[in-house]
């Protein structure tokens, strides 16, 4: 069983559900995967020790041969993305405009060449609670949709070799590729939102995709309380999805202020996020 926890827009407590669930199902078997490869938070919830750390090369770039020189412009007038330029009769290429379309090779195939590039890392820790498999996407890149491929893919191998039951997916923000990659074979999805306009805008766009994939889910509200207009207009909006509410309490962001997930403070949000998390296993379960 795989379930993506996901919002469209950032900072609605996305993470801090994904959390409390992965902790309330430790009992269980299972892999947590932190698929927001642009910004991983889950190893600053649960440390651990490495068991696995490697480069992730998801994507090419144009290098130069430097012992060559360039007798026209040809390279540089076909990249589309302005990436070359020659200084010299040598060809400078910008590696973080270059998307490794390979145009300028097939004009010169003798001084350009299309290498591997390093797109982000692929680390997994064995954590007290689970074992915590998460990306991280090299600043400046555009693979991060090949990027959660990997990162998943090593979920599915250790979810393989453990005999695990559950992998429950933090899915990142947006309604991209990545995306697309973390939800890709989930069997449930879970959307969080905050009741303010945006974030029930936001999470309809990602609704969208987990109905194209046809992936049962259901809705929860986090920080409820702040605004009975729209958690109005998100009952009205997500109808019998909507099967819990975590309300909004200060605890919340003092625990994450100390790495300390949300789940085992002692207040209102915590008793919520319980709560969510019961809602939810019987539905994935049941
Ligand atoms: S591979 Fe494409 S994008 Fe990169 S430098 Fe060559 S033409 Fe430009």
């Amino acid at each position: 069983m795989k379930v993506a926890i996901l919002s469209g827009k950032g900072g609605t407590g996305k993470s801090s559900f994904a959390s409390s669930l992965a902790l309330e199902m430790s009992k269980k078997n299972m892999v947590l995967v932190d698929a927001d490869v642009d910004c991983p938070n889950q190893h600053i919830l649960f440390p651990g020790e490495i068991l696995r750390k490697e480069p992730l090369y998801v994507s090419k770039t144009a290098v130069f041969d430097e012992s060559k020189h360039i007798f026209s412009h040809r390279c540089a007038e076909v990249c589309r993305f302005g990436a070359i330029r020659i200084i010299n009769s040598k060809a400078v290429i910008d590696r973080l405009k270059c998307e490794g379309c390979g145009a300028c090779v097939l004009v010169c195939p003798d001084a350009i060449k299309l290498m591997p590039k390093l797109g982000g890392e692929l680390i997994v820790k064995e954590t007290k609670h689970f074992p915590l498999v998460y990306g991280k996407l090299e600043p400046g890149e555009s693979g991060s949709g090949k990027v959660v491929f990997e990162v998943k893919k090593a979920a599915e191998s250790i979810a393989k070799e453990r005999g695990t039951e559950l992998t429950i997916i933090d899915a990142p923000a947006g309604i991209g590729c990545p995306v697309i990659a973390a939800l890709t074979g989930c069997d449930y999805a879970v959307g969080v939102v905050e009741p303010t306009p945006a974030s029930i805008a936001n999470l309809k766009r990602a609704l969208e995709v987990v109905r194209h994939f046809n992936i049962p889910f259901s809705v929860v509200i986090n920080k409820a309380g702040i605004s009975e207009t729209y958690e109005k207009k998100i009952t009205v909006e997500f109808g019998e999805a909507l099967i819990a509410q975590v309300p909004y309490d200060e605890e919340i962001p003092r625990l994450l202020a100390q790495a300390i997930p949300p789940i085992k403070g002692k207040g209102a949000g915590a008793k919520g996020f319980k709560k969510a998390v019961k809602a939810i296993e019987k539905k994935i379960f049941s």
